[in-house]
């Protein structure tokens, strides 16, 4: 039978950054409109690969000089192309040696329940599991105040995908090192439209670990000028907040203790600020 080992080492040749394993029944409890079971229902164990956002993908924004090599090289072709072959390859890795393997985009939540139920008991599709329970669940890393996740080797910086196999595994043990967010709030001061809002806070369980994470002002984020986009998926979706201020900060506050810091010399990703109207603060 195929061993995690095995797949870790084809992982590798694939250049998947990151990969986690968490069997079944850590997802016990999930909504059914984000169960993995609802797309794959004799699923044994969710397999969750991660590949890194480039560090130099965020100079051009953080330069306030070019987005496009982010918008492509971090986010588009990172996940249509660089992520999603990394994923097939591996999901045919997996099924070469005869167990099922199906493979899941991180589509936003918002498109959830576009269509009717094909039997009772059954969810609307579209079904989405929720990924930062499934990284925090796969052992990869924490939920940060700012609501990412962030993983001890990149930060935030990265883009994940998911497969689900009828090979069973063990879980990976959860992430128990030190502590990634320590709660400064440089992700909020770094917002120049005050839309993150770390004094609201809403508390989330996921297999036993506790994350409080703040509040955004999504309708300021959709029109953030400082990095952040809409959603590319679908209008109501989670904004894209990897280049914007609020992740900049966040990504230098991480370096300065030493997570997801470059290991050829640090350059830190710069602060500028725009009001709503794009003048320059
Ligand atoms: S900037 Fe500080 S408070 Fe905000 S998510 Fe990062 S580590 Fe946590
Ligand atoms: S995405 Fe933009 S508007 Fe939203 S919190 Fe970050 S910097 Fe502020």
């Amino acid at each position: 039978m195929l061993t995690k080992e095995q797949i870790r080492a084809r992982a590798g040749e694939l250049g998947i950054d990151l990969i986690g394993f968490a069997a079944k029944d850590r997802f016990e409890g999930q909504p059914p409109e984000r169960d993995p079971k609802s797309i794959f229902a004799e699923f044994e164990t969710m397999i969750l690969i991660g590949r890194m956002v480039p560090r130099g993908s965020l100079r051009g924004a953080a330069e306030g000089t070019t987005f496009a090599s982010y918008g492509n090289f971090g986010c588009k072709m990172l996940d249509d192309q660089f992520v999603a072959t990394a994923t097939y390859n591996l999901v045919r890795f997996i099924e070469d040696s005869g167990y099922e393997a199906c493979p899941i985009f991180p589509n936003p939540f918002a498109i959830n329940n576009m269509g009717v139920p094909v039997e009772p008991g059954k969810p609307a599709p579209n079904v989405t599991p929720d990924f930062d329970y499934a990284a925090v669940a796969c052992g990869l890393g924490e939920l940060g105040m700012n609501g990412m996740f962030l993983s001890p080797e990149l930060g935030p910086r990265q883009r994940f995908q998911m497969i689900l196999t009828d090979l069973p595994l063990e879980s990976d043990p959860l992430y128990d090192g030190p502590t990634l967010c320590d709660r400064c709030g440089k992700c909020m001061e770094a917002c120049p439209l005050h839309a993150l809002d770390l004094g609201k806070t809403e508390t989330r369980e996921i297999c036993g670990k506790v994350f409080v994470c703040g509040s955004y002002d999504n309708t300021l984020c959709r029109e953030c000028l400082n990095g952040g986009t809409p959603n590319r998926l679908h209008p109501k979706g989670e904004p894209d907040r990897m280049a914007a201020a609020c992740n900049r900060a966040c990504i230098r506050a991480l370096a300065e203790r030493g997570i997801g810091k470059m290991n050829t010399g640090f350059v830190p990703l710069k602060d500028w600020q725009k009001d709503r109207k794009g003048r320059v603060l």
